[in-house]
């Protein structure tokens, strides 16, 4: 039945070749630093600079920005949050048949989140079914953090391409985008130098 199956995802790799710009090869960037990797070698040294006077350094500045986790608890309440902002801003897209936290799809491929397409051939007509995946560490995140990664992924209901036309997607549906991108990625790389999780108290 199934024609055709597309799967995307918010990889490292995929911003890496994106929107890296060109750095001197003797230059190997720190692992720590691999959630940084698209931004300008500037921000990563500045990031790297802060980190290594106390590796906690990130984890105040955050929590000083987001206060607060989201209330996000279940499969289906993740199902409601990301109908209500496609409805507001992507009526006539395709429908989104499901939308579920994931515990693999972050430890497996790297990915924080990820949209995937089946076209079936229905009769004589060409239908898609869409999904998204949202890294299960999302469930305990600030309201800011779960809605960056689950526009990113609408955005691809429209967009298949990390392109322009992508990202002003991405903003006309929430305008602090990229900002949001980019503090998504130094909790990341703050949970990948050992830090804790920094909102988890707030679930219970
Ligand atoms: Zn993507």
């Amino acid at each position: 039945m199934a024609a055709a199956a597309a799967v995307h995802g918010i990889s490292t790799e995929a911003l890496l070749t994106a929107r890296r710009p060109s750095l001197c090869p003797v230059i190997t960037m720190p692992a720590e630093l691999t959630y940084l990797g698209a931004y300008p070698a500037t921000l990563q040294e500045q990031v790297l600079g802060l980190l290594r006077e106390d590796r906690r350094a990130l984890a105040p500045l955050l929590q000083r920005r987001y206060p607060q986790a989201h209330g996000v608890r279940t499969d289906k309440a993740l199902y409601h949050y990301a109908q209500e902002i496609k409805n507001r801003h992507l009526r006539n897209a395709d429908a989104v048949n499901k939308v579920v936290f994931d515990s693999k799809i972050h430890v497996v491929r790297h990915a924080l989140g990820l949209h995937t397409s089946i076209s079936r051939v229905q009769g004589n007509r060409l239908t898609a079914k869409h999904e998204i995946r949202v890294a299960a560490m999302f469930k305990q995140v600030p309201d800011e953090f779960l809605r960056m990664i689950v526009v990113h992924e609408l955005a691809h209901l429209r967009e298949k391409q990390h392109n322009k036309a992508f990202y002003q997607l991405c903003e006309h549906m929430e305008p602090r985008y990229h900002q949001l991108e980019l503090d998504v990625r130094l909790y990341l790389t703050h949970v990948e130098l050992g830090g804790e999780r920094l909102w988890a108290a707030d679930s219970a």
